[in-house]
């Protein structure tokens, strides 16, 4: 039998990282690279071809035949073209090659990822390029090298460029505000990211017996089941031995590619589980929760499961999200957000918290449509996640901290304290400066920042991407307004200009329960957004402040901008159309066969009763009859309007009318049509439907 292999020992055993780089690459090149990655310069062309006969000698020993670029076009998924390594000799025989121009730019033919409008089918060519800060991997065979795509006339066709470029912005300013702050040492900062991770895992075979599943990764009907999540018995419970067994599996998987996955348990709903790595840079965070997410469905799929990562696979219970737990790190090893145990007098710490509250008061509409998808639009609002308000959560400490700075008085208290558990056994726990709040969308947690408004299946490159920028910006005024103030005034300026950003933005500060309505209204009196949904929020997408913001930093210019416009509400639309057709086909196919026959055999039975007994009453049969036989009425008119609708919808020409269209009416009409065949199966006898239910599918893991 084969040694077990350690963690350790496993842990990155598929990675080109920074060990391997070092025991192989010769030191000057080693340095050429390592200076690379930790201040984003340009790599020479003869340092690339040495790394690539390094990459390829170690990636053919790891039995790999093949390299592929691998990238994150604007579909939200990622994207990859196998080549071989191969390459024939007159002789018969084949030499392994990769050069470094291989390795550093790529050309896939890219007319067929989604451009909004970027780039005309005739200039199909598109570039990736090699990202030397995410290390390269092995998969399936093949060398995986990380990339940006960009299109024949240098625009980003991709995520990763643009959050590349809103990391860069966030450090040039706030290396700036540091340095005049008298933190001289710093030279670069970078953004740090752990992403939650929210999902369902099904049985595979009752997956596939529902085409809603199947086709648009949620249920589109399906009364509840007797129970739900109401218990809390499922939270943080036992883990059963199978989803135990594919948790173990999906460890050691995610581990091989040097993914820090590091906690994991049974989330709130029947079903529901969350992974959590430990955080990392950014971009690389933004990887390797893309991996994540497909290593999460393969390993699933191995173990008899199906992995559902939809922010809403279930009507009636709690959907999933993707927590973005943020920060910044300079490369001096400080955590920018880190309150130590004086808050109130760590003035980097409050510039730094100030400049987020500024950021996200300000640009608030902008971070809701970086998580505004068709899934999503489900689960914010739902008082199951935060509600499509922002605001931020900072916890009684640093409110009062931030009032005493507000007031210009001091802060009288400290940071951690110490909390007796009144047992003498149990040790004495510090406490944190912040409680947990679970209904607020950007919280303050310990020292990083939680925004949990992400969608479980989203990419939380576009979060990351505002979040980056907008706090970019804030700094930018910063410094402009400290670079006038002579050196020893600096303290008392800075002071002046957090204090007068707290009075103008402290009403995106909110401590309280997120769910309530009171919430809703009270947050309209402070002039708050609530955009519930992609089509509401997408106009703040292209308005002047949001173009000029993103153009102002470099981060997108007007035309991926606009780019990006259509292609998220093209793929709203394009959602909601499969969903209604969907819909449809079941209804038609599926349902109304279960339903017709389940009649036809109460009617049958009914008939048979009163030829063997003349005059009896059939009451259970007739009363089941004429209120299946209502629904059977109700639900051919609602899918006629439904058909109508979604014949309408197609016709729009405008694409911002056509998502509008759909959010207002045809989910509308989904959602009436659901309701009667809800009504109707929880009538009708399980054994008659050709689908499993919710009970049947949430409620079988073992
Ligand atoms: P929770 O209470 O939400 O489970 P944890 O403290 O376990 O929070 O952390 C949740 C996530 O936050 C983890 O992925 C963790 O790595 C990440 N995290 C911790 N510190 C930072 C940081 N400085 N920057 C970004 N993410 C961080
Ligand atoms: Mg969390």
């Amino acid at each position: 039998m084969a040694e077990k292999t350690s963690v350790p020992e496993m842990y990155g055993s598929l990675v080109f990282n920074d060990k391997v780089m070092k025991d192989r690459l010769p030191k000057d090149i080693y340095r050429a690279v390592h200076k690379t990655i930790q201040n984003g310069t340009h790599l020479e062309l003869d340092v690339a071809n040495t790394v690539a006969a390094a990459m390829k000698e170690w990636a053919v020993e790891q039995g790999a035949t093949h390299f592929t670029h691998w990238f994150q076009p604007m579909t939200g998924l990622t994207a990859e073209k196998h080549d071989g390594f191969i390459s024939p000799e007159p002789d018969g025989t084949i030499l392994m090659e990769f050069s470094g121009k291989e390795l550093v730019k790529g050309e896939p033919d890219a007319s067929s990822f989604p451009s909004g409008g970027l780039r005309a089918t005739f200039e199909a060519r598109g570039y990736t390029a090699w990202d030397p800060s995410s290390p390269a991997f092995i998969k399936d065979g093949s060398l995986y090298i990380p990339t940006a795509f960009i299109s024949y006339g240098g625009e980003a066709l991709d995520k990763k460029t643009p959050l590349l470029r809103s990391m860069e912005a966030l450090s040039k300013q706030a290396v700036k505000v540091l340095h005049l702050i008298g933190e001289k040492d710093v030279t670069r900062v970078t953004t740090t990211i752990g992403s939650e991770q929210e999902y369902f895992l099904v049985d595979k075979d009752m997956y596939k017996k529902r085409k809603d599943l199947l086709l648009c990764g949620r249920t589109l009907l399906g009364a509840p089941a007797p129970k739900g999540q109401e218990m809390e018995d499922h939270y943080f419970g036992v883990l059963k031995p199978k989803v135990s067994a594919f948790m173990h599996d999906l460890d050691e998987e995610l581990w091989k590619l040097g993914i820090p996955a590091k906690t994991k348990h049974n989330e709130v709903a029947p079903a529901q589980h969350e992974l959590a790595p430990v955080f990392e840079t950014a971009n690389v965070a933004v990887d390797h929760n893309q991996l994540t997410m497909e290593i999460m469905k393969k390993v699933a799929d191995k173990h008899g499961f199906a992995c559902l990562l939809h922010e809403k696979p279930f009507e009636g219970i709690n959907g999933s999200g993707k927590h973005n737990n943020w920060s910044i790190q300079t490369d001096t090893g400080v955590n920018l957000l880190n309150p130590g145990k004086h808050p109130g007098d760590n003035l980097t710490f409050l510039t730094f918290l100030v400049a987020v509250i500024a950021a996200v008061d300000e640009y608030a509409e902008i971070l809701r449509v970086s998580v505004a998808t068709a899934g999503n639009d489900h689960r914010l609002g739902g008082n199951e996640a935060p509600p499509a308000i922002i605001s931020i959560f900072l916890g009684e400490e640093l409110s009062l901290v931030l009032d005493a700075l507000e007031k210009g008085v001091a802060f009288e208290g400290h940071g951690k304290t110490q909390m007796g558990t009144g047992a003498a056994v149990l040790p004495h726990i510090t406490r944190d400066t912040t409680d947990r709040n679970r209904t607020s969308p950007f919280a303050f947690t310990g020292n990083k920042f939680e925004f949990r408004m992400p969608g479980s299946s989203l990419s939380v490159a576009n979060a990351n991407i505002v979040l980056n920028t907008a706090v970019a910006d804030v700094l930018e005024t910063i410094s402009d307004a400290l670079q006038e103030v002579p050196e020893h005034h600096r303290k008392d300026a800075l002071m002046e200009i957090l204090k007068k950003m707290l009075t103008d933005h402290k009403r995106i500060l909110f401590n309280g329960n997120g769910y309530t309505d009171e919430w809703v209204e009270e947050a309209a009196k402070r002039g708050l957004a609530n955009l519930r949904s992609l089509p509401e929020a997408m106009p703040s997408w292209i308005s002047e402040k949001s173009l000029s913001l993103f153009t102002r930093h470099g981060i997108l210019t007007r035309d991926e901008m606009f780019s990006r416009y259509e292609i998220l509400l093209e793929n709203y639309a394009k959602t909601i159309h499969i969903e209604s057709l969907t819909l449809q086909e079941m209804t038609r196919k599926d349902f109304t066969g279960a339903l017709i026959s389940y009649m036809d055999d109460v009617a049958r039975e009914g008939n048979a009763k009163r030829a063997l007994l003349p005059g009896a009453a059939c009451k259970a049969e007739s009363k089941v009859l004429a209120a299946l036989d209502e629904d059977a009425g109700k639900i051919v008119e609602h899918l006629e309007k439904l058909k109508e609708d979604t014949e309408k919808a197609e016709q729009i020409a405008e694409i911002q009318a056509q998502a509008s269209f759909y959010q207002e009416v045809v989910l509308g009409d989904m959602s009436e049509l659901r309701a009667c065949i809800d009504h109707a199966e929880a009538l009708i006898p399980d054994s008659y439907l050709p689908y499993p239910t919710y009970g049947e599918v949430l409620f079988s893991l073992r």
